[in-house]
């Protein structure tokens, strides 16, 4: 789960984490309302979406009088926001932050990420802030430092330390740098997060280490955890086929192609997926029922495919192990009749009362065109729709 810049800056500042005064404004007049509680001018009107690259996109505006922040406020409020990380469509901005100008000496970069391949939680920095992290990774790899923490012991004080000297920070912006690596790892282990990132983290003209920007995503398994956490969710940010098909207890993915899959288990409908891509094909999303569905869990399932204006044919993909699959066949087939069939539909089941399924879809009026295996499935959901480029 993301949360926004303003919501990780107040755990961050919560954990002791240097960050600059601002408030969250949701409309105009609020904006220019935080400006003046903040003081004296220049302040930082900022776009608050879930995505990064805002600085580059226009995203972020630095205002010299309470006029600029009522004109920068009224510009990005309700506008699409496009950056490289949006998508093309871009998101919209629902609010905003309005935060102190900080006097930048220097950006830094800095995280918290669990490696997989360590098997422990990473603090990753570099010099070479403020800028994307991953074109550093490309260009100058030499100028990202890493120290993987021990779980037992945490971070520990000297890795803290060796990395502020990594960094090239003297005098007292060691001994802040220190501290926000360490209240980092805390928040970081305390929140069950996934990846926390300070880009930039800031050394002012007077040595101070701010934050400027916060990032942090939260480990999905943990959120019940933390239900404090989970009212940070901004469900406007979010896919709403894939809020829908969660509170179905379903899991789906939307992506780029046009035909819907609709499967039972992980491991199934990430080979379907495969097998229509080896045939040539797009996939229009991942969508996993379950081993457990029942017919009204197939219904929203195929309702939420049918909602997608990409998809151009369906190809159901079904293998009846706990769920039998005359008990499958009558769910698509309620489905059909309740949600309406406008493109193909390609239905190949497999398993228990395989027959009796079959002979299900096969009595139907419906336009199903049934299949005898995965592969043939795919091809002929493919021969319909055609190749998608
Ligand atoms: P993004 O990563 O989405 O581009 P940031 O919050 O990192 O957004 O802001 C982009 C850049 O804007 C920063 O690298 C920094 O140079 C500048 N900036 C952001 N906040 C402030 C601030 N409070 N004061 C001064 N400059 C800022
Ligand atoms: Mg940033």
């Amino acid at each position: 789960m993301n949360i926004h810049e303003y919501q990780s800056k107040q755990l961050l500042a919560d954990y002791g984490v240097t960050v600059p005064d601002g408030h969250p404004a949701f409309s105009v007049d609020e904006a220019v309302e935080a400006a003046e509680t903040l003081g004296e001018a220049p302040w930082v009107v900022k776009a608050q979406i879930h995505a990064g690259g805002r600085g580059k996109a226009g995203g972020i505006k630095i205002a010299e009088s309470q006029e600029q922040v009522r004109e920068y406020a009224d510009e990005l409020l309700g506008s699409q926001l496009v950056t490289h990380q949006t998508g093309p469509e871009g998101q919209t901005v629902r609010r905003l932050y309005i935060e102190e100008g900080v006097d930048i000496a220097n950006e830094l970069y800095m995280s918290l990420i669990v490696d997989r391949d360590r098997e422990g939680i990473v603090l990753m920095a570099s010099s070479e802030g403020g800028v994307d992290i991953e074109q550093v990774a490309d260009e100058t790899p030499e100028k990202i430092h890493k120290r993987l923490a021990d779980p037992q012991l945490g971070l520990a004080e000297f890795q803290a330390r060796q990395m502020a000297f990594d960094l090239g920070l003297e005098g007292g912006s060691v001994f802040e740098a220190v501290e926000t690596m360490r209240n980092l790892y805390d928040l970081f282990t305390d929140l069950d997060c996934s990846l926390a990132e300070i880009n930039p983290l800031v050394v002012t003209g007077d040595g101070e280490v701010v934050a400027l920007d916060g990032k942090i995503n939260f480990d999905g398994n943990g959120l019940f955890r933390h239900p404090d956490i989970r009212e940070l969710r901004d469900e406007s940010e979010e896919d709403e086929a894939e809020l829908e098909a969660k509170r179905h207890g379903l899991s789906y993915v939307n992506l780029d192609g046009n035909i819907g899959c609709m499967v039972n288990g992980a491991g199934l409908a990430m080979s379907t997926m495969d097998i229509i891509k080896h045939y040539g094909g797009q996939p229009a999303n991942f969508l996993d029922v379950g081993g457990g569905a029942d017919t009204e869990t197939v219904a929203t399932a195929f309702k939420i495919i049918t909602q997608d204006p990409e998809v151009q044919g369906i190809f159901i993909n079904i293998f009846g192990g706990i769920m039998k699959c005359d008990v499958i066949a009558n769910g698509v087939v309620n489905a059909v009749e309740e949600v309406g069939l406008e493109v193909p539909l390609v239905v190949r089941l497999a398993g228990t009362n395989v027959e009796k399924g079959r002979a299900i879809l096969e009595e139907t009026e419906l336009d199903i065109i049934p299949a005898d295996s995965m592969a043939d499935g795919a091809q002929q959901i493919i021969d319909v729709v055609g190749i998608d480029e």
